[in-house]
């Protein structure tokens, strides 16, 4: 067997290893494929894979539009609801949305595949650079939109058409948010977040400002100062760290940077790798480290998880992903202590856990991994910078069923706000969704205007 040197390491594979194992996860259909796969939709009247999607695409219609022949339609259709439909093609857990709600979804047979035929039409029209839209009437009012990820420029680019003038602002170099910087390398291949967001930006009327952030470079209050609305899509800044005896040793590394720092690599070999690597956590995160740290030519990858499967967030299909790449899932296990090797992590100690009384604790038995990489996934959180004075709901931004804030003239969407699903295409919802209600308040606001006039 093939014995990998200890410790982090870069260029553990040769190019084509690199290449094919971050080859696209769910490659575009063919025609022929996608006429077929459209073919077997039952075009349902009360479609149940239409309510299951949070941006309420006309899934049976834009299906129907393929079948005829018609992908163009098709991606019109999708990008009425969502803009950024190419990237939900890529990374929404269809297996929990649509396609579990699919009526096709039976012990007997496998649900359309609404995902890949979503892709199948946004990609033609993003490729063709296809613009279905074009911005309203210029509305003389500003809206400032503080985050370029899914839920800010779902936000601006409604917002844009409803003729209003945007300005971005994004403490980062690139637009994109977790598209760019967090999404799994093999589910988005080649630029194309990057590609998403100048199709989207190509609208007109939005102007992006990097490198800016809220908090340090201005206020909030500056924002309201001079803009008509501000609409706050700033995801999760900050992660939840290990708080076990030994943490702060080399070697353990927050789940997401890694995530990023692979994502931003020119070079996959350029991105040194443990040959045992354990992992913390259950969700989407997790997953995605775990899968990459393999994919990337580690030996070992072994999931450590403090509750039951049934209790993880990531899906079924994530999980049977990550075992059939080879990654191992560890079950009822919570970490304890990690120890070192002249400051680098060596091994770590884990502690059995169950439910007692419905709680989880410890049991008291202890088991130990030898690892040289420990990837943290066990959750983001709010940065509150510039935010204090708004209210909060649990660790979120506070926002009503529009997604105002506690202060008025302020609207907030995506992950940072209180009741969305953690997932780029409820951040899009979000996003729209405030779009059409500040284009509301603005509207009445240019009413009242006119009438005092
Ligand atoms: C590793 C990882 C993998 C994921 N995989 C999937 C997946 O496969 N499928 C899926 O559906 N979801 C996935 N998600 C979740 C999904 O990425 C998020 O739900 C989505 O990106 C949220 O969009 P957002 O616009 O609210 O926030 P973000 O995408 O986080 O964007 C927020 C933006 O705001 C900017 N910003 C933050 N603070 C400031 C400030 N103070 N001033 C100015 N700008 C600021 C940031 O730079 C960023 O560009 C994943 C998340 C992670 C962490
Ligand atoms: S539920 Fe399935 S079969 Fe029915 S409209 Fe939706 S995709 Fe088509």
């Amino acid at each position: 067997m093939r014995r990998l040197e200890p410790g982090l390491k870069a260029g553990r594979l040769d190019a084509a290893q690199y290449a094919k194992n971050f080859s696209d996860l769910h490659p575009r259909l063919g025609d022929h494929e996608a006429l077929v796969a459209s073919d077997r939709c039952y075009f349902c009247h009360d479609a149940p894979c239409m309510t299951a999607c949070p941006t309420s695409i006309d899934i049976p219609l834009f299906i129907r539009q393929i079948s005829t022949g018609n992908p163009l339609g098709s991606a019109k259709t999708i990008f009425d609801q969502n803009i950024l439909g190419g990237m939900c093609a890529r990374v929404c857990p269809t297996e929990t949305l649509c396609e579990e709600a699919c009526v096709r979804n039976t012990a007997e047979e496998r649900p359309v595949e609404i995902g890949r035929l979503q892709r199948y039409a946004t990609d033609i029209a993003i490729e063709q650079n296809r613009q279905f839209y074009t911005p309203a009437a210029p509305t003389g009012q500003t809206v400032a939109v503080v985050g370029a990820g899914p839920a800010g420029l779902a936000c601006a680019h409604r917002l844009a058409m409803n003729g209003h003038q945007v300005t971005i602002f994004d403490t980062r170099e690139k637009a994109g948010g977790l598209n760019e910087y967090g999404i799994a390398a093999y589910k988005t291949t080649g630029d194309f977040a990057q590609t998403e967001v100048d199709y989207i930006l190509s609208i007109g009327r939005i102007d992006v400002l990097a490198g800016q952030m809220l908090g340090r470079d201005f206020t909030l209050h500056e924002l309201q100062a001079k803009f008509d609305a501000v609409f706050l899509g700033i995801g999760l800044g900050n992660v939840n760290m290990l708080n076990t005896e030994g943490s702060h040793v080399n070697g353990v590394v927050d789940a997401v940077e890694f995530i990023s720092n692979l994502r931003e690599a020119k070079d996959k070999a350029d991105v040194p790798v443990g040959r045992n690597v354990v992992v913390i956590g259950g969700g989407m995160t997790a997953i995605d480290a775990a899968v990459q740290a393999k994919l990337l030519g580690a030996e070992n990858v072994t999931i450590c998880y403090r509750r039951g499967k049934e209790h993880m967030n990531a899906s079924d299909f994530e999980q049977d992903l990550a075992t059939s790449k080879g990654v191992v899932i560890r079950h009822w296990l919570q970490p304890k202590h990690l120890d070192h090797h002249g400051g680098h992590v060596s091994s770590i100690r884990l502690e059995y856990t169950h439910v007692d009384n419905g709680i989880m604790k410890g049991t008291g038995h202890v088991m130990e991994i030898a690892t040289d990489q420990v990837l943290v996934a066990i959750g983001q959180k709010l940065d509150g910078t510039g935010i204090e004075s708004l209210k909060l709901d649990g660790n979120k931004i506070a926002v009503d069923a529009e997604g105002r804030t506690s202060i008025a003239g302020v609207w907030a969407g995506g992950d940072c706000a209180a009741g969305g699903q953690d997932l780029t295409v409820s951040a899009v919802a979000m996003g729209r969704d405030a779009a059409e209600s500040i284009n509301r308040s603005l509207a009445a606001l240019s009413a009242g205007a006119s009438a005092v006039a």
